[in-house]
């Protein structure tokens, strides 16, 4: 499927039409933004990393019955995807406390929590995504009570499959962001799970092998994406 306009560039990917109407191709950039894109920078390779990895993961929760917009993925830094109206609203699911969570709390980063956290953000730069909750996004009309309902389902399922999946390749998930979009009718999960969205910690040593390097200045952005990769697909790489 070849890309045809420009439809949309974003911080770190950019979206193109093809022939098919329902379908778009999503190109996956190295350039990197934290803090509302106060803080720029590049990693070489996240692109590619973050356009497997993605397609690793939507690959997994599809066969475990979660609909994504993942068709097949094209090349190194290209998917095909089949085409959404985005749902203004960001998932936000934690299974320890890191973060803006521990920042809001007032707690230490890294206590696993009883129970999975759900937060919800309202997509808007301009506004730096303010936190909102369930009456927010129905009495605003950003979805409706079925979507959300749904999306919440499948959040807490999402967290489910990819827990234990992350946890055999030595990865613990502590919390990551999703986004859906309706599609001919339907929820299904967009965006992508990357280390870009995830924050992912070694389970031995409880390295940070995700954005907070980039975000933090921890340096070796670049390797720790690339092991993250390599965990997922297993073998040696061309990156
Ligand atoms: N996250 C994201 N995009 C955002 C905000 C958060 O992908 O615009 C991810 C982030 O990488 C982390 C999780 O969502 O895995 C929770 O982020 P948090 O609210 O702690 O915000 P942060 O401190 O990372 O900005």
């Amino acid at each position: 499927m070849e890309k045809r306009e420009l439809i949309y560039e974003g911080k770190a990917k950019r979206v193109y039409s093809t022939d098919d109407e329902n379908l778009v191709v999503i190109e996956y950039k190295d350039d990197a933004t934290a803090f509302d894109g106060k803080k720029k920078g590049t990693i070489e390779s996240k692109g590619i990393v973050n356009n497997r990895v993605t397609s690793v993961l939507f690959k997994i929760l599809e066969d475990n019955g979660i609909p994504t917009h993942l068709v097949k993925l094209l090349d190194g830094r290209n998917m095909l995807a089949k085409k959404l109206s985005i749902i203004p609203v960001e998932v936000v699911v934690r299974n320890r406390i890191a973060g803006s969570l521990a920042t809001r709390l007032g707690l230490e980063e890294g206590a696993p929590l009883p129970n999975p956290i759900l937060e919800f953000y309202y997509k808007s730069d301009e506004l730096h995504d303010p936190m909102v909750n369930e009456y927010h996004i129905l009495t605003m009309g950003w979805a409706t009570p079925e979507q959300l309902a749904e999306m919440k389902e499948m959040a807490l399922k999402i967290n489910s499959v990819l827990v234990p999946f992350l946890r055999e390749r030595n990865l613990e998930l502590v919390d990551f962001k999703l986004e859906f979009g309706v599609h001919q009718g339907k929820v299904i999960l967009g965006d992508e799970i990357s280390p870009d969205t995830c924050r992912l910690w070694d389970v031995q040593t409880g390295e940070k092998l995700d954005k907070d390097r980039f975000r933090r200045d921890l340096g070796k952005e670049r390797e720790a994406y690339i092991e993250v990769l390599q965990r997922m697909e297993g073998g040696s790489l061309n990156v």
